[in-house]
């Protein structure tokens, strides 16, 4: 059946036919070619059989399916331009591409088609701190969703500039390795305080929200020095600087300090990442200071005759130095 063979063409003008004998198997098809071109595809023959192999295995897209969203994809990469790809799968249904910033930071852009591509709506995954979603008609392609993805990388710049500064010149607890999405940074002030902000990466300049993290002593004079320069914030200046003229501190940065001075274990485990959890809860005896996870903290506590417990609150005392101490039932 003429439906049933494909012939391809290539640059040096051999034919290639391949004739699937009214099978809806790829791996029942056979494939004659121009006696010079068989030489040459001798060599890659373990190559062959293995990509017919995949193709196979394939079932749910078949091989119609395949072979046209494969045509369409080839056509819309040769216009996107070949350097931008950085993945494709067999199937030819899952694509990487890649982008460079302004600030020379790669960005991937995974895009999944469907076997009724392009008629079909790309399923996208971005690293980006919002929501990408892809503007598509009927007569839309690759290159579409890529500039669209072009456009909304260009608006977040500032903001990974500014969240790239902080990165670079303080320790950041968490997210332990930020990714490009992450609007969250924790950085270190003193072994026994840190401070948490929430940027807006829509306005990056802007006031973040603010947490300070540690035992009372070590962050109720990181509070005043808050109060008293907020009215200084200058959005002229990068968030790194507008922070520290907040707080009258410079940051610990790896140009002057070890990461471990900062990242103190919990008294009870021992560990200092408890799988997403870090020592959170800390001892607010000056001499003390011992930093513990909420859930081990919480653990201990509740197992204690001694402890009192109130809702959702469990007072009873530091596991080192035996001062009342405090802590909330960890949220699940
Ligand atoms: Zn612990
Ligand atoms: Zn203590």
């Amino acid at each position: 059946m003429a439906s049933e063979k494909y012939v391809l063409k290539m640059n040096r003008q051999y034919q290639i036919c391949i004739n699937l004998h009214g099978s809806r198997q790829l791996s029942e098809a056979s494939v004659s070619c121009d006696w010079k071109l068989q030489q040459i595809l001798r060599r890659y023959e373990h190559i062959i059989k293995q990509e017919r192999q995949l193709e196979q295995e394939e079932n749910d897209v078949g091989y119609t399916g395949v072979f046209r969203v494969c045509g369409q994809l080839l056509g819309d990469l040769e216009q996107l331009g070949w350097e931008r790809l950085v993945y494709i799968n067999p199937s030819f249904q899952e694509i990487h591409l890649q982008l460079l910033d302004d600030g020379n930071r790669k960005h991937v852009l995974k895009v999944q088609l469907g076997s009724e591509y392009p008629k079909e709506r790309p399923k996208c995954l971005t690293d980006l701190p919002a929501k990408f979603e892809v503007h598509w008609t009927a007569h839309s392609h690759l290159q579409d969703i890529f500039t669209q993805f072009q456009h909304i990388v260009s608006l977040y710049q500032e903001f990974w500039d500014m969240m790239g500064e902080i990165d670079r010149n303080t320790w950041v607890l968490e997210p332990e390795k930020p990714n490009y999405s992450a609007v969250h940074r924790r950085m270190a002030i003193s072994s026994g305080a840190s401070l948490q902000i929430t940027v807006d990466p829509k306005h990056p300049r802007v006031l973040p929200e603010c947490r300070f993290l540690g035992a009372d002593q070590a962050v109720s004079s990181l509070r005043e020095s808050m109060d008293k320069n907020i009215q200084f914030w200058n959005e002229d200046t990068s968030l790194l600087d507008n922070l520290q003229m907040l707080l009258g501190i410079t940051f610990p940065s790896p140009s002057n300090s070890k990461k471990e001075d900062f990242s103190v274990e919990c008294g009870i485990c021992y560990a200092y990442r408890l799988e997403m959890e870090i020592p959170n809860e800390v001892c607010n005896d000056t001499r003390c200071g011992q930093p513990y996870h909420q859930s081990c903290l919480y653990e201990w506590l509740r197992a204690l005759p001694s402890s009192r417990q109130s809702f959702n609150t469990i007072f009873g005392e530091c596991p080192y130095c035996e001062k009342p101490i405090t802590v909330r039932m960890p949220m699940k």
